[in-house]
């Protein structure tokens, strides 16, 4: 049945079309660079996508993290903020959109979603300790080891199938789950974690009753459920969209009753409520007393945690906007626009779309790149090239080396194309599909990466690359010559 709120609606031909449930106010000028400056901008970046300047940028799909548009509400709302390093009135606001969303009594702010990861590990983590989840992102799994404990990654056996037509690849796999809690005991087990639209193996959701079944699993065996909600809007879109259950259930209420499952939700607020900040929140005042000194050890005090009383005041707002249907559907509709297109060129991608983004499987697009060469990153050098649109690899660099420095080979090589909340129309969706099907064309030009300069730590913010061999060259010529011009 046709979601009426949904921001996909059918044209007379019968396709299904998002269109933009918004209009524009506010612009912000964007340049396309001819295609000889882009390729100088990528070799000045060291073909990492994380050091490009915007100024070279034409799409700027790197993240979603702190990039969703701003509703006119967010924005004016920051006029009125309260400062005040104590009890500002802005923080009681926030508070209480926090709890009527989320149904959590007690509220800690912090500056992003990984001070809540900082917090929560360094609390809940002893040495030993393993942590089960659904899949790990990048800053959680790091903070988890830095305090000791061993990320267990229990995802079904559909997960990581790049072509799918199964509605919920982000669930936890149950008797995997239970296999945990017998093979090293509860007291071992710090807590089972949740992320609502997996990230990192394409903003997959998982259902509302596999949240239940790990609930039940956690309880029976006295420990905590910590959900990541940073991107729960979109999942609670697709409970709504594919559980039938919920199919005429109200967003407001699937996130409350996602919520209640869990004793802890932590988010970034860069990505739910479109703004800056983060938070934890739960009903435990135990819990809530554990975590409360470090909060204004690392963060602040208690009642800004790092944020600016105008991110909080935006904050509030955002996050009640994120129960509106046409808000939250409409990155996912742009999203399967996009991957629908691909996917009926060939073009391999993540299926069924998810959240967040466009995932490109790197290894079914370049075949001939080995992992060791680093396909994803290759592919999102090689898009920026031709198209000015920046996208993030998700795959072997963004990964790391083990004890004897050899590269850990990532599950899957994705070139993630974000899609962030309302800031990109249709013409450009239909931009990034064209020359990313001209690219699945001319594949066998791109060539590996190789690096220049590795950091040790989260390695794919600031290493640097370089070509394997000039493939960046004859890219260029190839464009120019079908193209018959630089752009
Ligand atoms: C982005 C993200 C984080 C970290 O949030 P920041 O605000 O960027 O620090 C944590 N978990 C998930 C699932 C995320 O997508």
């Amino acid at each position: 049945m046709a979601n009426p709120n949904s921001t996909t609606i059918k044209f007379q031909s019968g396709e299904q079309i998002p269109v933009e449930l918004h209009k524009v106010r506010i612009v912000q000028k964007l340049f396309l660079k001819p295609i000889e400056e882009r390729m100088q901008a990528i070799e000045k970046a060291g073909f990492n996508t994380f050091l490009l300047n915007t100024k070279d940028i034409f799409l700027d799909m790197l993240t979603d993290s702190g990039t969703n548009a701003m509703s006119d509400n967010q924005v004016s709302s920051m006029l009125q903020a309260d400062d005040a390093y104590a009890g500002s009135q802005s923080f009681y606001k926030m508070e209480q959109a926090l709890q009527d969303v989320f149904g959590k009594h007690y509220v800690l702010p912090v500056h992003q979603g990984r001070a809540a990861e900082n917090i929560i590990s360094q609390v809940f983590i002893k040495k030993g300790d393993v942590i089960p989840m659904n899949y790990h992102f990048t800053t959680t799994k790091e903070h988890m080891e830095l305090n000791g404990g061993k990320v267990l990654e229990i995802y079904t056996d559909e997960a990581l199938k790049i072509k799918s037509d199964v509605p919920f690849k982000g669930n936890i796999d149950i008797d995997k789950l239970k296999s945990v809690f017998a093979e090293y005991g509860k007291d071992h087990v710090a807590f089972v974690r949740m992320e609502a639209s997996t990230n990192l193996i394409g903003g997959q959701p998982f259902s509302m009753q596999n949240l239940r079944d790990v609930k039940k699993i956690a309880e029976e065996n006295d420990t905590m459920l910590v959900l990541d909600a940073s991107l729960i809007g979109e999942n609670a879109y697709f409970i709504k969209k594919r559980e039938p259950e919920f199919r005429d259930a109200e967003i407001k209420d699937i996130l409350l009753e996602m919520c209640s499952y869990a004793d802890l939700v932590y988010f970034s607020s860069r990505k739910v409520s479109s703004t800056r900040g983060g938070g934890i929140v739960t009903n435990s005042k135990d819990l809530f007393l554990k975590m409360r000194d470090l909060l204004v050890l690392f963060e602040g005090f208690l009642t800004y945690g790092g944020m600016s009383v105008r991110e909080i005041e935006a904050m509030a707002v955002g996050i009640n906007e994120t129960c509106d249907d046409t808000v939250i559907s409409q990155s996912p509709s742009f999203i399967e626009y996009a991957v629908n297109s691909l996917d009926a060129a060939g073009v391999p991608v993540i299926t069924p779309a998810g959240a967040l983004g466009c995932h490109v499987d790197s290894m079914g697009f370049l075949p001939h790149i080995p992992q060791e060469a680093y396909p994803a990153g290759a592919l999102a050098a090689a898009m920026y090239i031709i198209s000015g649109v920046r996208g993030m690899e998700r795959g072997t660099i963004s990964s790391v080396r083990d004890e004897n420095c050899n590269d850990i080979l990532a599950d899957v090589e994705l070139l993630r194309l974000a899609f962030p909340r309302r800031v990109f129309t249709l013409s450009q969706t239909m931009f990034v599909v064209d020359r990313l099907k001209w690219l699945y064309k001319n594949r066998e030009l791109v060539g590996g990466l190789k690096w220049v300069e590795e950091p040790p730590l989260l390695r794919f913010f600031m290493g640097r690359l370089t070509s394997t061999t000039d493939w960046p060259q004859k890219l260029v010529a190839k464009f120019k010559e079908d193209f018959g011009e630089s752009l």
